[in-house]
Parts: structure tokens; sequence; C-alpha cells
């Protein structure tokens, strides 16, 4: 598997089919799209996933607002970007996303995302609601943006 860093191409650490940035200043994390052969439909293998990838525990009340950078299309000279809110922690929310389980994935994070460039929190609910479109709003001068 490919293990760069898809936003610095720094070198990255792996758990799992999850890689993390070793770069403090960078910080980005993506699942290999090879985790997409596993039977994620099954909640006890998307559980064994999640545990393998060392993902930490979230609290009830924690939510958490993120940024997914997406491939870009044919033709496109700038970045895009997905703004979304959760309260799973982010690194799960980006695999129900990439592996559409449940229905619950974006079409454009199914299709194109690429890789987490960040996320804030955790945070109040009522917190999270106000900087969803605050962080999409601040983002726009950089990318193209969708969110919500
Ligand atoms: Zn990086």
């Amino acid at each position: 598997m490919k293990n760069k860093c898809r936003a610095c191409k720094g070198e990255t650490s792996q758990k799992g089919f999850l890689f993390k940035c070793i770069n403090k200043d960078c910080g980005a994390v993506f699942w290999h799209r090879k985790i997409l052969s596993e039977n994620l439909e099954n909640d006890i293998v998307f559980k064994k996933q999640l545990l393998l990838a060392e993902i930490p525990p979230t609290k009830n009340k924690d939510h958490f607002v993120y940024v997914i950078q997406l491939s870009r299309k044919k033709n496109e000279v700038e970045d895009s970007v997905y703004v979304g809110r959760t309260w799973r922690h982010p690194y799960e929310r980006y695999l129900w996303h990439l592996s559409n389980k449940n229905k619950q994935g974006s079409s454009h994070v199914i299709k194109r995302g690429k890789v987490m460039i960040n996320f804030e929190g955790p945070m109040s609910q009522q917190k999270a609601e106000k900087r969803e479109p605050e962080l999409a709003e601040e983002l726009k001068d950089k990318f193209i943006v969708y969110w919500g």
C-alpha cells in the first residue's frame, strides 16, 4: 500500500488501514481504500477495523467538526473540501462516509474522499453546530467548500 501522506507527501505511521502523517504541522489522516474490500456493512467487521486503527473512544456528549480534502475531478484546477460535524470520532465518521455504511456517506466523500486534513473537538453539540458553517466560511479562500 502506498503510504506517503496525501496532504504533505511526508512519512506516515500505519495502524490497520489508517495512515497518519507523522509531521506535527500536518497531522493529516487517511483510510486506504483497500479497506473497502472488507465487509464493512457487518458491524463486527466494522468495529474490528476501528480497533485495528486504534481510534480513541469518545464520550457521550462529544461533538466534532472535520475537514476532508477531495480528489480533484478531471480538469479541476482548485482543490475542494468537505466540512462536516459528527458525534462519532472524526476518523470513524470518515470511514462511514467512505464505505457509505447505512447510507451515511456524503456523495462527495464516497467518490472523492482523499485525506482528512483537520478536525476540531471534542466540543459541545451547540458549539459544533456554530463552528461548522464558520469553518466552511474560513476555508473558502483556499478551497471549493461543500458542507452540511
Ligand atoms: Zn502530512
